[in-house]
Order: C-alpha cells, then structure tokens, then sequence
C-alpha cells in the first residue's frame, strides 16, 4: 500500500528530489528558455519584415503619412516580444555559461530588461487607462472585417488578458535588470529570479496563446496558436508533473470558459452573420479533440519529465565516478583539488589562518596485512566518516591509499585533530593505530593546493614513525629538504639520461675464504647540484611517488652492462645481486625487463642475483607472488633481502623458494657481549640448513663477527670488514692489487 503511494507520488512527481535532480532539470529549463526565446526573436522579425512590406511601405506610397508614424503603429507590439525573446535568450546563455559578468554583458542585459520594463508599463497604462471604455472588438469572419459590440465586463476581461500579459513582460524585464545587477556586483546568481523568469515567460505565452486564438476562434478559425502555446510551453518547459497537469488543465478549462463567456455576451452589429451558430458548432465538433489533446499532452509531459529524471540521476553517476573517491565517497584528489584552487582564490582576510592538511595514517600496512585487504578497506571507509565527523563544514577528500586531505581553518585544529588520532586508534585493540598529519598555512590567495598538500605531505612524513606525535606544521627550515626532495622527483629522468645514477659494488665473500663471490649493487646518484647522493635520499621519495622502477631500471641496465663490458676485455666477473623494490613489480613488468637485459647483453642466468626485502611479500598482491615465482621459474638465484627486520619473516620463507636469506645487519649489532643475539643468529642459520637455504649476513664489521659467523655456518658475509660500496674502477682496483681474490668456487 505504502509502495503504492509512492509509486504515484512517483509518478506525479511528489517525490523529493536531490538538489542535483533539482538542478539538473532547473538547467534543463533554462536551456530550453533559450531556445524559445530564440524561437521568438525570429518569429518576431519575421513579423516586422511582413508588416513593413504588407501594411507600412504600401501606406507611405500612398502618401501623407510619416513612415515613422506607420512603424509606431504597425509595429509597436513586434518590438516589445522581439525585447522580451532577446532578454530572455541573452539570460539564459549567460546562466548556461555560468561566468562571472562582464561590462559589455552586464549593460547588454540591463538594457533590454529596462527597455521590457519601460515598454511594458507604458502599455499597460494605456490599458488600464482604456478598461471599460472599449465596447467593441474587431474580427474577421469568413473574410470579412466585422466590428462587434461588447459587454463592460467583457471588454474588461479582454483588457485583463492583455494587462497580464503586459505586467508579466514587465516582470520578466525586471527579474532580467536584477539579476544582471546582482551578479554584476556581487558575483552571485539568485535562483528565485531564474525561476520568475521562466515561470513568467510559460505565463505570457499562455495568455498570449489564449489572446490570439480567442480571437481566431471567433473569426471561426482553429484555436491553433492556443494549443501551439500550450505545446511550446509544457513540452519544453518541463514542470513536475502535478504542476504540468495544473497548468494545462487550468488553460484548457480556462480558455473553454471563456469561449463560452463571450458567447453569451455577445451582440453583433452585423446581425446576418450567425457567429453564434459557427462558434457552437466549433465547439462541440471539437470537444473530443479538445479532451483528447489535452489528455495526450498530459501524457507526453510525464514521459519527458521521467525521462530527465533518469537523464539527471545517469549524469549524477557520472559526475560521481568523476569526482569521487570510489571507497570512501569523498572527493577525489582531482576533484578536492579543482574545489580547494577556487576556495583558496577566494579566500579574504588572514590568509594564514586556512590550513592544508595531509593525514597519513600510522600502521596501515601492518592493519592490511594482519586483518586482510577486506578489513583495510572497511578500515578506510571508517577513517573517512571519522574525517567527515570532525572536519564537518571543511572540505576533504581523499588523496590515495591511507592518504586524506583537508581544508580547514585553524581554529581548534590541535583538538579536532587529537580527536581523529583517537578514533583512528580506537578502532583496533591489538595494532597500534593513530595518524600523522601535516599542515601547510597559506600564504597567498594564488597558492596551488597540490603544492601546499605536498609540503604538508613531506611534513607528515618526519613523524612518521613517532606515534606520540600526531601533527607537525610545515616551515621555512624544512624547506631545504623539501627542496631536495622535490628535486630528485622532478629529476629522475633527467638522472638517468645524463648519468647522474651510478651503480656501486659492494663485495659479498665466502666465509671461510674470505673470497670474493659476488657484489651487491648499490645506487648512487653523482648530482650536479646536491653532489653524491645516497639511497636514504632517493629510494624512499622514489617509492613514495611511484617513480623507482625508473631507477632500478637504469641501474639493472648499467650492472648488466658493465658485467658484459668485463666479460668482453676478459676480466674475471662475480655475480651480481640487485635490488628489486616491491613496486617495480607493480610498476613495470620487471622479470620481463631483467630477463631482456640478461638476453641483450648475452649474460648468463647465474650471473644474476635477484633480492627482494621481506616486508615487499607481506603484502597480499598476486601479481607480485606470480612475480617472485618467474623468477625462479626463468632460472634466477632469489635472495630475501633484511631478514628479521619485518613481521612475518617465517611465513615469507614458508611460501616462496628462496636460494639464500640474507640476515638483516641490526642481528649483528653488540654482537660480541649479547650471547642472546649469537643464540639467535645460529639459530636462524641452522634453521635456514634444515630447510636448503643458503645464508649471507650483512653488515659484517669486525673480524670478530666475520669468525663467528663462519664459524656457525653462515656461508657469505658483506660488509664494510670486506669493503664498502665503491664504483666498478675502483673495485677493480682493488681485485688488481690483490686485496680483494676473485674465488673460482660458485654454489
Ligand atoms: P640494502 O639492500 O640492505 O643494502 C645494504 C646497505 O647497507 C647499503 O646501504 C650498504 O652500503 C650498507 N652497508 C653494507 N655494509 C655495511 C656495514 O658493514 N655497515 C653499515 N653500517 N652499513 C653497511 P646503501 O647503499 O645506502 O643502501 C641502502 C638501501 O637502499 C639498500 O639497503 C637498498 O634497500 C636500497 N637500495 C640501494 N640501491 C638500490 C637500488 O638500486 N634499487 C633499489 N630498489 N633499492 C636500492
Ligand atoms: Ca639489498
Ligand atoms: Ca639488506
């Protein structure tokens, strides 16, 4: 029953519409009205041009009046809706443009409305002045001019019709100088006077329609300009369809009564001619057309106004695929961004009192992995509520990943953002959860909002890691390593064409010989400006902008390179392990572009050492685990690279078929007074024997460390004990004089 109801209400159009169904049919509307006043622009210069040629020149040929006498009486009512159809198109494309007014815009507008409104008044003065006093109108009938007698209170409803007609013209230049106007000063539209506007005009056609067939119709022609009216005015001008249903039946009943009025009030001067008689005849020959007409056109409109309104809720899913987060709903970054660049355009007074905010949060990656990308996502969603909870009346979006931005004012910012770190970090008892943000205070009204984002965003990322910290204000100091930071991602390309990026060779030994066995690859970046860079400087903003394959594809190429370079002036070569960071699968097809290195420089598979950290393989991504197992599936040696830094480092080694585990160097700090850490260290290399894995300790400083170590079974060592990372000169240096033995033996 209730189903029922709003099915009809439905259908009536009682329902509630959103303010983008609203608006959607409101520009609909408009749109329209441009059209039609289009439509009457042309109509009515067509309509000059036939009264100048069909009544003014053959007057003034035949002489003694003014031609600007014949123009004022011929043509004075052409003017006034050829005015209001100007007014009204010019209206509605400025509204469809949607611009701020111009000088030329604005005067264009105010005089066509004020000449409606001066225009206007003076008829309907003359009207006014005339009501009652004229008692006999002019038709034709058959031809023929007739002059016929009129009642008073006939005469004054005709003078009625006209003096609306007239006062709605008046309004609608008056909603047309307002508008312009308001916009013009103060750079704001009024929907109220759109609305006037074009109810106006949908009235002035109605009362026209009515105006000019009720004159037909006693000619005995059909009532054709009415119903073209009603056509013209329901089937463009698309209302709810109760309102439709109102005004049409309002019209339709209306113009049939006055019809049947004016019968009754007639008398003739010309008694011969049977009006009356044409009249009935005419009526009731056409009352079924009449219903029916009525009826279809009913029809016709509810079918164009449901038809908008799926129009509308399409375009709606649309836009919102366009400017919002699909997780979350919140904006998008494009979107919040195109909203901040206007808001912060806008923005009068203290500049520096709208802050930008960045809000990372703290363990996402742990909460993912350990509760499953399902939960992360539930997780994401809830953080975004929480945000639009405590920053209720700013603007926020979401920018990527467990990323989120604000616009805010900086009043009460420290608590609003305390009291998102304790949301945030009441929503999992067992993980440690809280947010970092950075805040960016704006500094001029044509600051770009991604921009000031990403020095909130660099200032987020200095606390990163200290969960007492929830909020850090970006400044001057940090402006230089900002610097640096946007430096390296606005050069990578640059690095790599012009050689910047360098691949060093850190020495990886046997044991028990002490034997070179192979070199790690270790970037560096030789910078014009900023001299040696290191990894710490580089790597980390790489991965955090996406942009690291194109290192690591650069340094995979030289290391290929530089072995083939070596194998051809017949040096002696070790293997050489690489750095594979978990985005260069994600990023780029890496097995794929190792493997065509190794064929284009006629390499050897084993000359090859591919090294992914653990923490890349906890993420729960397919297309990385496909990955890892090409790899080994193509003949690479797979090393897991800083085991025991990570969570789940035993896991890791139960999924994947690793060669060799290479173990983190924090294992080996205070090495020699902590019999716990040695305890561990064995450990872990027994257990990687028991289960065919070989093992490489990084970090070997000492000799100390280096004995134990081959003393417990741990088969390779690096460190700075056997040499630091160095270039492929310097390290052939170092084999030439000896101090580094190129071993023979390979596993
Ligand atoms: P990593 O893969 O764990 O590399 C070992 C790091 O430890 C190197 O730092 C190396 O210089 C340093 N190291 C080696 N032996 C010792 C030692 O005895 N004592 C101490 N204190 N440090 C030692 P580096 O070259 O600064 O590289 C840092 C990290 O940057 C690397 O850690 C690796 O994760 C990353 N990285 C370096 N080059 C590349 C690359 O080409 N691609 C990718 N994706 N990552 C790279
Ligand atoms: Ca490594
Ligand atoms: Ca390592």
């Amino acid at each position: 029953m209730k189903k029922n109801r709003r099915f009809l209400a439905g259908v009536l159009g009682f329902e509630r519409l959103s303010k983008y169904e609203n608006d959607y049919l409101h520009d609909s509307n408009i749109r329209s009205c441009s059209y039609m006043g289009f439509i009457v622009v042309l109509l009515e210069l067509w309509m000059l041009i036939r009264q100048v040629y069909s009544k003014i020149l053959p007057k003034y040929q035949a002489g003694g009046v003014r031609l600007f006498d014949l123009f004022v009486t011929y043509t004075s009512k052409y003017w006034l809706f050829l005015l209001i159809g100007l007014g009204l198109m010019l209206f509605c494309l400025f509204y469809q443009r949607g611009k701020r007014f111009s000088k030329g815009k604005f005067i264009a507008l105010v005089a066509v409305g004020v000449a409606c409104m001066l225009y206007t008044a003076e008829l309907s003065l003359e009207k006014f002045t005339e009501a009652g006093t004229k008692t006999s109108h002019i038709v034709f009938i058959s031809g023929e001019k007739v002059k016929l007698d009129v009642t008073p209170a006939m005469a004054r409803i005709m003078n009625a019709m006209l003096v609306t007609i007239y006062v709605f013209l008046f309004v609608i230049g008056a909603a047309i100088v307002t508008y312009a106007c308001f916009n013009y000063f103060k750079g704001k539209r009024i929907v109220i006077l759109e609305h006037v506007a074009v109810t106006s005009f949908t009235l002035v056609c109605l009362a026209f329609g009515v105006f000019v067939s009720y004159s037909d119709f006693w000619g005995g022609k059909e009532i054709i300009c009415f119903l073209t009216m009603v056509i013209y005015v329901v089937c463009l001008l698309i209302y709810r369809p109760y309102i439709t249903v109102l005004i049409l039946g309002a019209s339709f009943y209306g113009f049939y009564r006055v019809l049947l009025t004016f019968e009754n009030g007639l008398s003739f001067e010309n008694q011969s001619i049977e009006i009356s008689g044409v009249m009935r005849k005419i009526i009731s020959g056409d009352a079924v057309n009449y219903v029916t007409f009525f009826i279809s056109l009913t029809t016709i409109c509810f079918a164009i106004y449901h038809g908008r309104l799926v129009e509308a809720r399409k375009s709606k899913a649309l836009e919102k695929s366009a400017t919002e987060d699909q997780l979350t709903g919140l904006f998008n970054y494009n979107h919040f961004s195109e909203l901040a660049t206007e808001k912060i355009r806008n923005a009068t007074g203290d500049l520096s009192e709208n802050v930008l905010l960045f809000v990372d949060v703290h363990n996402f990656k742990a909460f993912n992995d350990q509760r499953g990308f399902e939960a992360g996502d539930r997780f994401l969603v809830s953080i975004a509520g929480y945000i639009s909870d405590v920053f209720r009346g700013s603007l926020y979006g979401r920018q990527a990943d467990d990323h989120f931005v604000v616009l805010t004012g900086t009043e009460g910012l420290t608590e609003k953002l305390d009291a998102l770190n304790e949301k945030v970090s009441d929503y999992d008892d067992e993980i440690l959860l809280g947010v970092n943000c950075g805040g960016y205070h704006l500094n001029a009204n044509s600051e770009d909002p991604r921009v000031c984002i990403d020095r909130a965003r660099y200032a987020a990322h200095l606390i990163k890691n200290r969960f007492q910290t929830v909020y850090i204000e970006y400044d001057e100091k940090m402006s230089e390593a900002y610097r640096k930071r946007l430096y390296v991602i606005n050069n990578i390309d640059n690095a790599v064409e012009n050689g910047w990026i360098v691949p060093f060779y850190q020495p990886v030994v046997w044991s028990d010989t002490e034997q070179l066995c192979g070199c790690e690859v270790l970037a560096r970046w030789m910078d014009p400006v900023y001299g040696q860079l290191f990894p710490n400087e580089f790597i980390p903003v790489l991965e955090e902008y996406r942009l690291i394959h194109k290192l690591d594809r650069a340094i995979f190429e030289f290391a290929c390179r530089d072995l083939r370079a070596a194998i051809d002036v017949g040096k002696p070569v070790v293997p050489v392990s690489l750095n594979f960071s978990r985005l260069d699968f994600e990023l780029m097809d890496a097995v794929s572009e190792l493997d065509g290195l190794v064929k284009k420089y006629g390499l050897t598979k084993d000359l090859i050492h591919v090294e992914v950290t653990e923490s890349a393989l906890t993420d729960n991504f397919s297309k990385l685990n496909e990955a890892i197992n090409r790899i080994k599936d193509l003949g690479y040696s797979l090393w897991l690279d800083d085991f025991g830094s990570g969570y789940s480092s035993l896991n890791v080694l139960k999924d994947y078929q690793f060669d060799v585990i290479k173990i983190d160097m924090r294992f080996l700090s205070n090495l020699e007074n902590n019999e716990k850490a040695k305890n561990l260290i064995d450990c872990i290399i027994q257990m990687a024997n028991r289960i065919h894995m070989l093992t490489l300790t990084e970090g070997v400083e000492t000799k100390v460390q280096a004995d134990f170590l081959n003393r417990i079974g741990c088969t390779r060592l690096q460190g700075y004990l056997f040499g630091k990372p160095i270039p492929k000169e310097a390290l052939y240096d170092r084999i030439d004089k000896g101090e580094l033995i190129v071993s023979g033996k390979r596993l």
